[in-house]
């Protein structure tokens, strides 16, 4: 099991916007894409995941406990913000401390 799968920090604090195209049947879709009932339009060339702005924030996709257990739930599609994203971000400890975790440890 990966560090991500036993945090999800970034999901429960990030804004996640992307391109209408990585949508389900985009022309830069991943996958299956990004089903459009877990998003919201910005405009005419942004969608956010639901959820990514709310307060707290949280991915309607996301699966699981914060700092537990969790899970993409449509982890092949994800944007490719998600994508972007990983461990050696500056905003993974950010995201992390946001959540009350440690920073991981180098
Ligand atoms: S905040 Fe960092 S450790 Fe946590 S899921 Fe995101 S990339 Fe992984
Ligand atoms: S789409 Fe998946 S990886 Fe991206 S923020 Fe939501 S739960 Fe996290």
């Amino acid at each position: 099991m990966s560090v991500c799968q036993t945090c999800g920090a970034c999901c429960a604090s990030l804004r996640v916007d992307f391109h209408p195209a990585e949508l389900a049947g985009g022309a830069y879709a991943w996958a299956d894409g990004v089903p459009l009932a877990m998003t919201l339009p910005v405009t005419a060339k942004i969608v956010r995941m639901r959820g990514t702005d709310a307060a707290p924030p949280r991915c309607v996709a996301l699966e699981g406990e914060i700092g537990g257990a969790v899970r993409c739930t449509i982890y092949d599609a994800r944007p490719s913000p998600c994508r972007e994203f990983d461990v050696e971000h500056a905003a993974c400890a950010r995201a992390r401390r946001q959540c009350g975790l440690p920073p991981l440890l180098a």
